[in-house]
Formats: structure tokens, sequence, C-alpha cells
């Protein structure tokens, strides 16, 4: 039988109680709908809860300590939005097309928790968190710790994503970069995040991450911690031993749509490429 019935909650716990039920939640559907189609073709499609009215699961609002996203946020709304750091605008507006922007939400792209998913870079280098609540209880953990593997994340069976929480101030610098076979509409052979603190030009925090590199997005602390507390020209002086970090940092495989060998060198130029940037007159 097709799709029993798409149910309409309006409050987080009535959804996660469907979703406890064995329906599975739908956002923007983008992502959805392509690993359900095989079910639909064969009526089998489970039920679905649409999450779209669960006004909670909407807008970005400003506290004192953090930034909340909800997980309906579309990507065209955090492509334009002058609230969120600019980090996360540039990977939501490199991802897709314009159609697809305006129905993709972040929550459906944290969950499908693809390595290459272009929105996670920049939520790692930003050291966000998630929220998640089931009917009975509310928790919250890193992202990084959310998604365990590909297409796999900590949630469990009566859980849903209700928000994602970034640390305000967040870093003020930021350097953001994907490389896919075309402008829109490809999957990410390769991207790189970076959020960086400093004072009076030196490195006072930094968030260096890859995508589509790993099982997971790779978060580089090691060359984090050999930033931190340099003067940016020292970065850009050091930058081919960096870079060689970088490189060894990563851990991509050959699959359809590249090669172990290219992503590598691409990281590292991608790395080598943002150290550049740095380029001060100081000696
Ligand atoms: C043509 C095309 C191009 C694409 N290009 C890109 C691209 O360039 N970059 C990129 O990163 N992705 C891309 N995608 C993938 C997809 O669009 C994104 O991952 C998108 O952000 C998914 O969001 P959604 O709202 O559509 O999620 P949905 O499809 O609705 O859901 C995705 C998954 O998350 C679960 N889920 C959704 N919301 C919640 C929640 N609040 N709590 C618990 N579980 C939840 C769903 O059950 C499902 O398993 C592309 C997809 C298509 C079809």
């Amino acid at each position: 039988m097709v799709t029993e019935a798409v149910t309409y909650p309006t409050t987080p716990t009535e959804a996660a109680a469907v979703k406890k039920a064995g329906a599975l939640p739908y956002a923007g559907g983008t992502d959805l709908m392509i690993h359900q189609a095989e079910n639909i073709r064969n009526g089998q499609c489970p039920p679905m809860v649409f999450l779209g009215g669960v006004k909670a699961f909407h807008g970005i609002t400003k506290g004192n300590n953090e930034l909340r996203i909800g997980p309906l946020t579309t990507m065209a709304e955090l492509a334009a939005s002058a609230q969120i750091p600019p980090i996360l605008s540039l990977a939501c507006n490199a991802m897709g097309s314009p159609a697809l922007r305006n129905i993709a939400t972040l929550g459906g792209n944290i969950c499908t928790a693809s390595p290459a998913g272009d929105s996670l870079p920049a939520l790692y280098t930003l050291d966000a968190e998630v929220k998640l609540v089931s009917p009975a209880s509310v928790r919250r953990m890193p992202v990084h710790r959310f998604i365990t593997g590909p297409g796999k994340t900590a949630l469990e069976p009566d859980e849903l994503l209700a928000a994602i929480t970034i640390p305000v101030p967040a870093q003020e610098l930021f350097h953001y970069r994907k490389v896919s076979p075309r402008v829109a509409n490809a999957i990410t052979k390769v991207s790189l995040a970076v959020s960086l603190a400093v004072d009076d030009e030196i490195v006072r925090d930094i968030g260096i991450a890859f995508g589509a590199v790993g099982p997971t997005v790779i978060r580089c602390s090691p060359i984090e911690d050999v930033c931190i507390g340099l003067p940016l020209h020292r970065l850009y002086r050091d930058r081919a031993r960096l870079a060689a970090m970088a490189r060894d940092s990563v851990k991509p495989i050959d699959d359809l749509r590249s090669t172990a060998l290219y992503r590598e060198a691409v990281a590292a130029n991608l790395f080598a490429e943002f150290l550049e940037t740095l380029n001060h007159p100081k000696p």
C-alpha cells in the first residue's frame, strides 16, 4: 500500500511521538524522496511525518550565548541570512540549485549525514551542537558526535533533531571552498571550511574541516593546535608544511565521483590556497 498517511503534528513532542510509532520524518524531502523512490514505486512507502507544521522547528534566533537555528530553516533562508556566521551562508549557497535551496533544509542535510553534505564542514568549524527531542527527553551533543558514519547518526528511533546551536560570538574570519564538477546540482568532491578568530594578527582560535574526504567530515585538530598562537604571516610562511599536514589528515576513497589520489591532492591545494590569503606584509 502507498503511504498510509502524512501526519501533520504541530509540536516537537507530537512529531517525535509519531516518529516513535514508525513514521519517517519528512522536511524538504529532497533526500528522502530519492531514497524512498523504489519503495514508492513498489507501493511500499511507510507513513511519513511532515515536520513543516512544527512552528518551533522554523527560524533563526540569537541569544546572548548562542545562535539557534530551527532544523526546518531552508538553505535559501540561510544563504540570505545576515544573522548567521558568513561561512554557513556561503556553504548553504553552494548547495544544489536555487530551486533545491528553496526547499532543502539544514536539518535534512545534517540528518542525511553524508560526508559530502555541504553545511557540515562549516558547522564543524563553528563548534555547532544539535538539540534532540523525544516525547520524554531533550539532549544536546556536538554535531561531530551526532554524525557517527556515512548516513549514520546518534538519533534514537523516538528522537527528532529540534535545533542547531552555534556559540556566539563565533569566529570572525572565514574561508570556504567547494570543488565539484559543475557550479550547480553537483555533489562535492572535496570541500574546505576554515573559521578563524584573530587578536592583533595572532590566531586565537581556528576550526579547519574538510568535506567528502572520509567517512564523516574531518576536523583537523592537529593542524589547529599548530596554528593557535601563531601570527598569520607564520601560517603563510609555513604553508607548504601545513598543506602537507592537511594532505595527511584526510582519508578519501575512490568512488564514482573521484579518486582518493585526486582528493588528497585537492585537499592539500585548497588548504594552501587558504594560507595564501594570509600573505601579509610582515616579514
Ligand atoms: C538534485 C539534488 C542536488 C543536491 N545537491 C546537494 C548539494 O550540492 N549539497 C548537499 O549537501 N546536498 C545536496 N543534495 C541533497 C539534499 O538536497 C540535502 O541533503 C538537503 O539538505 C536535505 O534536506 P531536506 O529538507 O530535503 O531533507 P529530507 O529529504 O526531508 O530528509 C533527509 C533525511 O533527514 C531526516 N530528517 C529530516 N529532518 C529531520 C529532523 N528534524 N529530525 C530527524 N530526522 C530528520 C529524514 O527522515 C531523512 O532521512 C541534493 C539533492 C538533490 C535531489
